[in-house]
């Protein structure tokens, strides 16, 4: 009886522990990380198209993601697998499967003296747009840059070199978005309050004049390619590049599916 009311209590105290624990007991490869398992087993994600495999398998994968805010190790090795890991995150996002990892105590600790996040955001300032939201990720993960239409200025490349070189991020990602309220300002001749941005904006809307579709749309996912250009021709990025110590890519955000989109 006393098992019985040790077992019930345990229960009661540690029910993310023992979550975890079910999670890993399955079947599945272990380094299949048990969000994706649990949706995996939901049937929220279908097996990889063209092995049948379960999906989201990530090579040389260090540990499990941490469940309800539980630490996590971060794929720092090469900027594919940072990528994989990224977009890992989103696919939890959509799936309304988010796990809130690296956002307890021990997190916060760990991270004080030291940070290493695994990626670069330069996103746009829209307030529905949070990168450790949309990509489901904690506090030390990503290094984030934001500012109105997810420019490049000389601001915002010190930042991103200082991830990249210092602090030894692997992946930038230029992320625009749906209806962008920069874009589509300069897109309508507004910039009287917003020149130095819409300056920078400007090449897109060019480039989006001829071009089928939606013009605004067009002119965001512009914009972004544009940026990501743009950085990867600036000497200290070209150089980290040619070295494939990082890789340089972009992302459109789709507000209704909160699916991330790489361009
Ligand atoms: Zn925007």
């Amino acid at each position: 009886m006393q098992k019985i009311f040790l077992l019930l209590c345990i229960l009661a105290v540690y029910p993310n522990n023992l979550k975890s624990w079910f999670l890993t007991a399955s079947a599945l490869p272990h380094n299949f990380c048990p969000h994706s398992r649990l949706a995996y087993r939901q049937g929220q994600l279908a097996p990889d198209k063209n092995s049948g495999e379960p999906p989201c398998q990530i090579p040389n994968f260090s540990s499990c993601l941490g469940i309800n805010g539980v630490s996590q190790k971060m794929p720092r090795q090469n900027p594919q697998i940072a990528l994989e890991y990224l977009m890992e995150g989103n696919r939890r996002f959509t799936a309304d499967l988010s796990t809130h990892p690296n956002r307890a105590v021990e997190r916060r600790q760990e991270t004080a003296g030291l940070q290493e996040p695994f990626a670069v955001i330069l996103g746009c300032a829209d307030s529905r747009v949070s990168p450790e939201i949309i990509f489901d990720q904690g506090i030390g993960d990503l290094f984030v840059v934001r500012v109105a239409g997810n420019v490049m200025g000389p601001i915002t490349l010190d930042s991103i070199e200082y991830a990249a070189l210092y602090l030894h991020s692997t992946l930038i990602m230029v992320l625009g978005h749906e209806n962008c309220g920069a874009v589509s300002a300069v897109l309508q001749g507004n910039t009287k309050d917003i020149e130095n941005v819409a300056n920078l904006i400007q090449p897109a809307i060019e480039e989006s004049k001829h071009q089928k579709g939606d013009r605004l749309e067009n002119a965001i996912r512009d914009n972004v390619k544009n940026v990501v250009k743009d950085l990867s021709k600036t000497p200290v990025l070209s150089k980290l590049i040619a070295e494939k110590k990082i890789k340089i890519v972009g992302g459109y955000y789709n507000f209704h599916s909160g699916e991330v989109e790489l361009l």
